[in-house]
Parts: C-alpha cells; sequence; structure tokens
C-alpha cells in the first residue's frame, strides 16, 4: 500500500492496535496504532464487516473434514467498539484485545493486497460463503486456515503442551502468511488434479511468506529497526528474514537463505525456499537500485555487496560502507525501502493475476514476474529477475522440449541444390 494511501486510510479509517512482531521478543513489547480501512461507522461489534467476522467461541474443536463454518456453539460477546467507535482502547492482556488484534491484523492485510492488486480480492469459498470467520482462540497447540475460516489457537511450550502466553491470533507473520493462501487460492486458483506440481505446494508456502513480508513492511516501528540494525546492508541476516518468529533464535522459517533447487527436498516448505530467497533478491537489488539513483551509495558498493556466500571476503568493509552511507541519510533510506517494497507488491499481484494454477513451474513464475515487470517498471529488472532466478538453479527442465535444436532440414527448410 502507498505512503499515500496509507495516510488517507488515517483520515477515514479505524483505530485498532497490532504488535508487529510477537510482543515476548526484544523492542516488540508495544503495539502499534493502524488504520483499517473500514469506517468507525461501518465496523460492527465482533468486530465485524461485509467481507469477515470474529468469532470467540468457547469450548471449540478445531474444524476438521466432518465440521465446517459457521460456528454455532456457545461463544463469548461480541467485541464492542470504545465511544469514538475505534478499537484501540482494549487492554492487550485481555481476551478482547487477542479478538480485535486477529480481526485488525487479517484486515489490515487485506487492505495492503488489494491496494497492490488495484481491486477487491474475492474470497475463492464465495459460493458456499459470503465471509471470512476468525477464530481467535481454541485450546489447541496449532492454528489452521481452511475453506472460509482461519482459527487459531497458541504456541507449544519446549516440553510440549499449550503455552497460553503466545497465542498465534497475535502473531502477525503468521496471520498475514495464512492469509497469504488465501490470496493465492484466489488469485491463482487450484490446479486440476491431474496438473498439480510439487512447485505449485512451494509457491504457495512461498508466497504465504511474501506477503507476510511486505506487510510488515508497513509497520513504521519495523521498517525502522531493521535500517538501524543493517544501515540498509539487508544481505546480511535480520528481522525481515525471519518470518513467524517464535523466539530470538527460532523462527518458522528464512526469507534470505542460500537454498538451490538442487539443494532442497520436494518437501512443499523446503521447496519453497529457493523460490522465495530468488524473490527477496530481487528484493533487495531494487533497493540497492533505488539507494544508487538516489545518490545514497555507489553503484560499486552496490554490486559488491550480492549476497551469495564465500563470494564477499569483505563482509565488514561493506557493512562499513553502509554504516557511512546510512548516517545522516536515514529517511531518504527509508523512502527507498518503501518504494522497492511497493514496487515488489505491485509485481507480485500482477503476477498472481496471470499466472495459472495448471502445471505451475518456478520457471513460468520467473517468466511471469518478467512480463509484470515490464507492465509495472517498464521493464527496468529484467536482468535482475533473470540474475536472481539463475543463481537459484531456476530453469526449464532438462527435459523441455525449448531445448531441443532445430536445424533447417528438420525444419523442411534445407535447400539441396
Ligand atoms: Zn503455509
Amino acid at each position: 500500500m502507498s505512503i499515500t494511501l496509507d495516510q488517507r486510510m488515517a483520515q477515514t479509517g479505524t483505530r485498532f492496535l497490532i504488535f508487529p512482531q510477537p510482543r515476548y521478543l526484544p523492542f516488540f513489547e508495544e503495539p502499534e496504532v493502524v488504520y483499517v480501512s473500514v469506517p468507525p461507522q461501518e465496523i460492527q461489534p465482533g468486530p465485524a464487516d461485509d467481507r469477515m467476522y470474529v468469532v470467540d467461541a468457547v469450548n471449540k474443536q478445531p474444524y476438521s473434514f466432518f465440521s465446517q463454518p459457521p460456528y454455532r456453539g456457545p461463544a463469548n460477546p461480541p467485541i464492542m467498539p470504545g465511544p469514538d467507535g475505534h478499537f484501540d482502547h482494549l487492554d492487550v492482556n485481555n481476551r478482547e484485545f487477542s479478538c480485535a488484534t486477529m480481526y485488525a491484523t487479517v484486515r489490515r492485510v487485506l487492505d495492503i493486497w488489494e491496494d497492490y492488486f488495484g481491486r477487491r480480492i474475492e474470497w475463492h469459498f464465495r459460493l458456499n460463503y459470503q465471509r471470512l470467520e476468525l477464530i481467535p482462540l481454541i485450546t489447541w497447540d496449532n492454528a489452521q486456515s481452511g475453506y472460509g475460516f482461519l482459527e487459531f489457537g497458541y504456541g507449544r511450550t519446549p516440553a510440549g503442551g499449550i503455552d497460553r502466553t503466545r497465542p498465534y491470533c497475535q502473531n502477525f507473520d503468521v496471520l498475514a502468511h495464512e492469509l497469504g493462501h488465501s490470496i493465492i487460492f484466489a488469485e491463482v486458483g487450484t490446479p486440476n488434479i491431474n496438473a498439480n506440481t510439487d512447485e505449485y505446494g512451494g509457491f504457495h508456502e512461498s508466497a504465504g511468506d511474501l506477503v507476510a513480508m511486505i506487510s510488515s513492511l508497513h509497520f513504521n516501528k519495523l521498517v525502522e529497526r531493521l535500517l538501524e540494525n543493517t544501515k540498509g546492508n539487508l544481505f546480511t541476516t535480520n528481522e525481515l528474514n525471519r518470518i513467524g518468529e517464535l523466539s530470538e533464535n527460532r523462527q518458522i522459517r528464512e526469507l534470505f537463505n542460500y537454498e538451490k533447487m538442487s539443494t532442497v527436498s520436494q518437501e512443499p516448505h523446503e521447496l519453497s525456499l529457493p523460490l522465495t530467497g530468488a524473490i527477496f533478491d530481487v528484493f533487495v537489488e531494487v533497493f540497492q537500485r533505488e539507494l544508487v539513483q538516489a545518490g545514497l551509495i555507489s553503484e560499486e558498493l552496490a554490486r559488491r555487496s550480492f549476497h551469495a556466500p564465500d563470494e564477499n571476503e569483505d563482509d565488514d568493509a561493506i557493512q562499513a560502507e553502509f554504516t557511512t552511507a546510512y548516517s545522516g541519510k536515514e529517511e531518504q533510506f527509508k523512502d527507498a525501502l518503501f518504494r522497492a517494497r511497493d514496487y515488489l507488491g505491485a509485481v507480485l499481484a500482477e503476477a498472481w493475476n496471470q499466472l495459472s494454477a495448471n502445471n505451475l513451474t518456478y520457471a513460468r513464475v520467473g517468466l511471469q514476474l518478467m512480463n509484470s515487470d515490464v507492465t509495472i517498471s517498464g521493464g527496468e529488472y529484467q536482468n535482475v529477475i533473470r540474475d536472481c532466478f539463475a543463481w537459484r538453479e531456476i530453469s526449464l527442465p532438462a527435459n523441455s522440449v525449448a531445448f531441443q535444436i532445430r536445424r533447417l532440414d528438420d525444419c523442411g527448410l534445407m535447400s539441396y541444390h
């Protein structure tokens, strides 16, 4: 979502509190105020609106093949807004806050992505359900998303068992990732039975992580801390790399990774890593291009800081140059980061709009990103996308007919005299 649209929403939208990262992590103990697009006069108790509603179910078993929405069992009363129509008055230690923040997170991520798509994203389950059902706190050490619902429990303690201090519904990355699956179902669709691929599964997981990353880059505090820690050198391990942060050194997946197609299995989460890594690299390259164009770093520094392992013997020197460049230019670095974020959001939305789920391969994703880059930037990043996908060994399959060489006699065009 563009900065100007975000500012406009602050005039008309409804206020909520969200923790950008889990509150048990240092620096993120305080929530941030965010606005969702629905104005106070249209938001209903729950909270609820025309796209989604919260039900604070009590003693509910997780949905299964045999039980589906809508939930009709016992539930706590819907959460009411404060006297001004906003929801930022709730005590963050109360159950009511969990209900409100789950709604706000899903609504905010939907707002962000509808802006990148430039239109409404229709639910893929709309044939059966009008609205998405959100269930924030069931007694379960897990969370799940399914046809028409998101239902969340709690994290696990190291010894196993439910950790009630860590409700998943307060984990922005986890919720955004799950909504990312819904966006892919809605926009790319599902493959026919005989046209499903392992890479479709990996692509889904990758898209969930990218939706979470791009959405989290809309938190001012997260962006400032990211830049403060890295001084703009994003090809380093930092908080942006981690999705579904569980503790300071434990996270569900890493966006920044060194995996290639030859180093991962076909298991969807593992298989997602080369694709996510390639697209993350594109993002950082675009950010660096923005920095170079704004005169904030040299072309030479951008080139030297490409992330491949063992190719940089002068990591410390690179970091020192970024630190010097960043000092006193914090706002300009932030603007460049927002431009790179919005490029990536727009190019992904355009690509997902065009991609077909049938026989999906990473090579097709790469080709489509190149097409979409022409639409979004006039083709400025063709070489960047090509290089980043090549580094991950994403290419057409070796037996593709595209690799066949045709000679003139194969084409019946040979001249014999
Ligand atoms: Zn997933």
